[in-house]
């Protein structure tokens, strides 16, 4: 199984687990629209939160990198389900994904502008294009096995998130003072276990140290 039948697979278990299976009709079991172009700008604004970009606050903070990643990652969460709905997972997706060039140091203020991007094409299609997508990956210097391995991860904190009240609300998102993603970026730099065992060993971590 190549990396992006993997996705597609754990992309349909966590939204048939998150919203039942109707998901693919573009409306939950609880009866909710999905728009997942919407979530696609919401997730650019957190990337864009990530940079220091307010002119009037802690004006020398350098980018979070490690954030701006995990959002991007975010993004391609909502890409994806949405490439699955409009039935566009195809090899063309693999074909663009073979496209990005991570080789260059991140420009910050080039970045910028490339997520950037991303919220004005999700806003005029209300939907998920593959190209500004690649010119994001490529602007961050996010190699496909990179953005494979956060996936996976992501993946995994968002069904923990699901199996602990992200719907009713009673999930807490700040373990030991840091964002559950913070913790996620550190336990899988740390996780020393073959790829196929990384969802469940991740799991069982992220359970140890969330704070009920
Ligand atoms: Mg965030
Ligand atoms: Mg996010």
């Amino acid at each position: 199984m190549n990396q992006i039948e993997q996705m597609f697979l754990l992309q349909m278990q966590l939204n048939d687990q998150t919203n039942g299976q109707v998901w693919i009709k573009g409306y939950t079991k609880e009866n909710r629209e999905i728009s997942w172009y919407r979530g696609i700008y919401m997730e650019v604004a957190e990337a864009i939160d990530s940079f220091n970009w307010k002119h009037w606050k802690n004006i020398n903070d350098e980018p979070d990198w490690d954030n701006i990643r995990v959002e991007l990652v975010d993004i391609w969460h909502f890409g994806l389900s949405e490439l699955i709905r409009s039935n566009r997972l195809d090899d063309q997706v693999g074909f663009a994904l073979s496209e990005v060039d991570a080789a260059a140091e991140p420009d910050p203020d080039a970045l910028r502008l490339a997520i950037e991007a991303l919220a004005e094409s999700s806003l005029r299609t209300r939907s998920f294009e593959m190209a500004p997508f690649i010119e994001a990956m490529s602007a961050l210097s996010l190699s496909v096995t990179e953005l494979f391995k956060l996936y996976v991860g992501k993946n995994v904190l968002n069904q923990f998130r699901q199996n602990n009240g992200y719907k009713d609300g009673s999930y807490r998102k700040i373990w030991q003072g840091r964002e559950d993603n913070e913790h996620l970026v550190d336990l899988l730099a740390r996780l020393d276990v073959a790829a196929s065992e990384v969802p469940n060993a991740l799991y069982r971590q992220l359970e140890a140290i969330y704070v009920r």
